[in-house]
């Protein structure tokens, strides 16, 4: 079985699983690159030192009093901005030596992992367990994205010319790992970089930024091609994403925020993933017990708040008709904590303001047919600490089972079949990640040939890809643009333009 498991799986150096519509070109295997490891908990020495980075984030600074930051209060600014932005010179830096860059700004970003977990805890709600890996997916960008530099040079058949200014517009739920995926993926690709952090993670972007800018005093590079930005995301902040100076955006965020996007400037060149409604299909032949841990962990992890998450388990055939996997679900979600990051016994941590419209929505309204097995409920007066709810009987075609929540909450659906279970998944517009449970090589094998999102998973959580394991990238509605997938092969080469069309390999 973990013969036939092992050649459906992606190996590691890729080749990953890469749909036809993306596109494909030789930049494909790189030699040196391993995954940054996380801070290991099991050691008590780490475990101190992740407690005292949270425990500080209490007190912290948030805010933007005192961030570094070019603050765009009129067109001129913005204009003289971007006129700055793009006078660089890093277009002309050679692959090899951005990728020097790259690698001391990698290790700057380890440099400041503390820092780092404790500005997301403190500004963005993030636990220690949430937010350490956050600061190892950032330092693997920089590593990784440094490999794919230098093979950018040496692309046969084809020249590469670097984008001018790569405007990088990041989401507020990975406030660390997106932004770094974006602006190191632009620095890469020779290319200047703007980022504008979300609004309520700028003191997250302003710390990474701080650690960038110090890798590029190290190495003799001027600050500049990397420029922070604050701006209200009003009448400048359209002006900024319709300018014309700016030759490719990274967004990170809702499908309707690429539309906008595109409503101020149709021509936009997008790279941008979106959202997502992700499940898990749980077969009969599963292993439970994993099932369910893995369900717990992609719905409730940071409260839900990942493009990521699963917020759908659809259970097939037995599985659906036994009590068993609700009972276990039951008695796993309810022994959850939920609390602040500060506390240390704190799983699920805040969602970022307190629920209105949709999430609010998804959090207390029953749509036909459906009961909450766990009902979810406010646990303080700031209405930020959800306890995570469950909700059993979600009928096909229903507003929970089309709707993007993001937040602590999870939906239970029934098949009698793997194929339904399927059908009930494709059905949804988006195609972000999906996961199936099961032991079954040929149920596997069905689900792999048929499910359409981006990033498939077997026997594992839908959250929390690993760069250059699983490239991270969505299809149908979960993607807008070239397709390429965030820490994967492909990822630069949409960041600039190609004299002729790369020889494939
Ligand atoms: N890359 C993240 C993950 O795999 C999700 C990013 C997002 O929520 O946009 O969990």
């Amino acid at each position: 079985f973990e013969a036939s498991l092992a050649a459906l799986d992606t190996d590691v150096p890729p080749p990953h699983r890469v749909a036809d519509r993306h596109a494909v070109v030789p930049v494909s295997t790189i030699g040196h690159f391993h995954n940054t490891p996380d801070t290991d908990p099991s050691v008590r020495t780490n475990r101190d030192w992740m407690r005292a980075a949270v425990i500080k984030a209490e007190k912290s600074d948030i805010g933007t009093a005192g961030i570094d930051a070019a603050r765009i209060d009129s067109p001129a600014a913005l204009n003289d901005l971007l006129e700055k932005a793009g006078a660089t010179t890093w277009g002309t830096v050679s692959g090899e030596d951005r990728a020097k860059v790259l690698h001391r700004i990698g290790d700057r970003i380890e440099a400041h992992r503390a820092a780092l977990i404790e500005v997301m805890a403190a500004e963005a709600g993030k636990t220690a367990d949430q937010a350490d890996p956050e600061v190892s997916e950032a330092v693997d960008f920089a590593h990784y994205y440094a490999e794919l530099a230098r093979e950018l040079d040496s692309v046969d058949g084809a020249a590469f010319t670097p984008a001018g200014i790569t405007l990088v517009t990041p989401p507020w739920n990975f406030p660390v790992a997106i932004p770094a995926g974006g602006v190191l993926a632009a620095l890469a690709a020779g290319s200047t970089a703007v980022l504008k952090p979300a609004g309520p993670a700028e003191r997250c972007g302003a710390v990474l930024a701080q650690a960038i800018w110090e890798a590029l005093d190290d190495a003799g590079v001027a600050r500049d091609v990397l420029t922070l930005v604050q701006v209200d995301e009003g009448t400048l902040g359209a002006q900024l994403i319709a300018h014309p100076r700016i030759d490719r955006t990274i967004l990170t965020g809702a499908y309707e925020t690429a539309e906008l996007f595109r409503s101020f400037r149709p021509d936009l060149p997008l790279l941008a993933e979106t959202s997502g409604k992700n499940a898990i299909i749980v077969t009969p032949s599963a292993d439970l017990d994993l099932a369910v841990k893995d369900v717990v962990h992609s719905a409730f992890g940071h409260a839900g708040q990942k493009c990521s998450a699963a917020s759908l388990v659809v259970l097939v055939g037995s599985v659906a008709r036994s009590k068993r996997f609700r009972t276990q679900l039951m008695d796993a979600v309810s022994s959850l904590t939920v609390g602040y990051p500060w506390d240390p016994s704190s799983q699920v941590g805040p969602v970022i303001e307190p629920p209105s419209g949709k999430l609010l929505d998804g959090l207390t309204t029953l749509g036909e047919g459906e009961s909450w097995l766990i009902e979810p409920r406010a646990l303080d007066s700031s209405r930020k600490l959800w306890s995570p709810g469950v909700r059993d009987g979600v009928r096909r075609g229903s507003a929970y089972h089309h709707t993007e929540y993001f937040g602590p909450i999870l939906g239970i659906m029934t098949a009698d079949t793997l194929s339904e279970a399927i059908d009930i998944v494709n059905e949804v517009e988006y195609g972000l990640t999906s996961g199936i449970h099961s032991l079954d090589v040929a149920e596997l094998r069905t689900w792999l040939n048929r499910i359409q999102a981006g990033n498939l998973y077997v026997n594992r959580g839908t959250t929390g890809a690993i760069v250059q394991r699983q490239p991270f990238g969505g299809w149908k509605r979960s993607s807008v643009g070239p397709g390429t997938k965030a820490g994967g092969p492909n990822y630069l080469v949409g960041l600039g333009s190609w004299d002729s069309r790369p020889a494939t390999a």
